[in-house]
């Protein structure tokens, strides 16, 4: 008998008609003996309407409030796949994250995990009772309920999976696997059988919004089996396991070097041009951003001839304002020249294992990019990843070249 962690993300439960989809799917596994905790998402859409709402009165609400608000979306599916379990016979209780508990830091909107109590969970599963639990939600220690950012949910599912020591953690959703690069943007992409946590991480924090990207530092941490799978299609899915080739009937010379592409359109890039070239500068520059609490990606500097250099960085789109604002004061203070900024750029990156013993990847990736004719306005690389910003009306041209150059596309027949 196993310990399954099921997690069901908001298409799969975005109608009555779907709940009951899901709710038959999970009385499969309960009647084959497996204990079954469930985590669901709100139904689609649902967090975007809360969202949309709150914006209507304010443009700067309180975030404690606005956890309050948006936890309710999960609080309604866990209920009602509850109420569809029982109508089928199979006993379920259902849970807020609040009433694990899934006790969080107090950063609201972006909480971190900080502990789970799996003793009420566990004593349900005793009873023999299936445990639906409402993901991306938790509460601090002062009691207030906190969300742990878009996409959360997964990560509720697989840090509840590492907490009760879950044999299994499913992510099912409205695709089959983790694929090569967004199947939405690339028909031809191709769904991986395997992809280590390594990767998986690069992907997910390069933008992949497959899996949120805690959810696979969980994972990796705590060494859960994660499967990802479609809600209601039969198949293996992507298993993301710590290395890609333990079976030794696996070629591992037919790995590619390049697993996936991500792209991300949510970075902005800014500019100060005409910094005096000192020792200290960049501190000087980024020391107040980071202290405004906004993260920063991609750094480029260069020295021009007369002594003053031009100093590039992204953030997110959300801090675009906020650190468009913030650089003009500096710039003033240490008698930089203009600042300069724009939100239409994107992030396009290949991720692979494979590029470690593989010389000359991101020349290949420049000549692909070359023959699009798409310039490449800031350029960063790692061990297993290479990334590039380029103006974002070339997002999906850029990954379709990538795709193709890197050999991923699938036949088509
Ligand atoms: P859920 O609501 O189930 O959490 P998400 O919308 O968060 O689902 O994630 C699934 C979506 O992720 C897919 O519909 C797909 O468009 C997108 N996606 C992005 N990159 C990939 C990738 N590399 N492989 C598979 N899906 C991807
Ligand atoms: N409902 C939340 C969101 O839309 C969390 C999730 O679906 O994982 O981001
Ligand atoms: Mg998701």
């Amino acid at each position: 008998m196993a310990l399954i962690v099921q997690k069901f993300g908001g298409t799969s439960v975005g109608s009555p008609e779907r709940i009951e989809q899901v709710a038959q799917k999970v009385a499969k596994f309960h009647a084959a003996g497996d204990d079954i905790v469930v985590v669901v998402s709100a139904m689609s859409g649902e967090t975007n309407r809360l969202l949309a709402l709150a914006k209507e009165l304010s443009n700067k609400p309180s975030l404690r409030e606005m956890d309050v608000m948006i936890a309710t979306g999960e609080q309604v599916t866990i209920a009602l796949l509850a109420i569809a379990l029982n109508k089928i016979g199979v006993p379920a209780v259902s849970f807020t994250g609040a009433q694990v508990p899934i006790v969080t830091d107090s950063e609201h909107g972006k909480a971190r995990i900080l502990t789970i109590d799996e003793a009420k969970v566990q004593a349900q599963l005793q009873a023999g009772k299936v445990v639906v639990v409402a993901g991306f939600q938790g509460v601090d220690e002062q009691g207030n309920i906190t969300t742990l950012g878009r996409g959360g949910s997964d990560t509720t599912a697989v840090a509840l999976a590492a907490a009760l020591k879950a044999d299994e953690c499913h992510i099912y959703t409205d695709v089959d696997g983790v694929y090569t690069t967004d199947p939405r943007v690339v028909s031809r992409a191709q769904r991986l059988d395997r992809i280590t946590f390594e990767e998986m991480l690069e992907m997910a924090s390069l933008g992949s919004k497959i899996l949120q990207l805690r959810s696979v530092e969980f994972a990796g941490k705590y060494n859960v089996p994660l499967r990802v799978l479609h809600s209601f299609k039969e198949g293996p899915g992507t298993l993301i396991s710590t290395e890609i080739s333990t079976d030794k009937n696996e070629d591992s010379m037919e790995q590619p070097i390049i697993s996936g592409i991500a792209f991300n359109r949510d970075e902005a890039k800014l500019t100060i041009r005409g910094v005096p070239d000192t020792p200290g500068v960049a501190f000087k520059i980024l020391g107040p951003i980071s202290a405004a609490n906004i993260d920063i990606d991609m750094i480029v500097q260069n020295v021009a001839q007369d002594n003053t250099t031009d100093f590039t960085f992204t953030v997110g789109n959300l801090d675009y304002d906020k650190a468009f604002e913030i650089l003009q004061a500096t710039a003033q203070e240490i008698g930089a020249g203009q600042v300069a900024g724009t939100t239409s750029i994107a992030k396009v990156s290949i991720v692979g294992v494979g590029m470690r013993s593989h010389p000359g990847v991101a020349s290949s990736m420049f000549e692909a990019l070359a023959k699009e004719n798409i310039n490449l306005q800031m350029i960063s690389t790692s061990e297993i990843k290479i990334s590039v910003v380029i103006d974002e009306k070339y997002v999906e041209l850029a990954v379709r070249a990538l795709h193709t150059a890197f050999g991923l596309d699938a036949e088509q027949n």
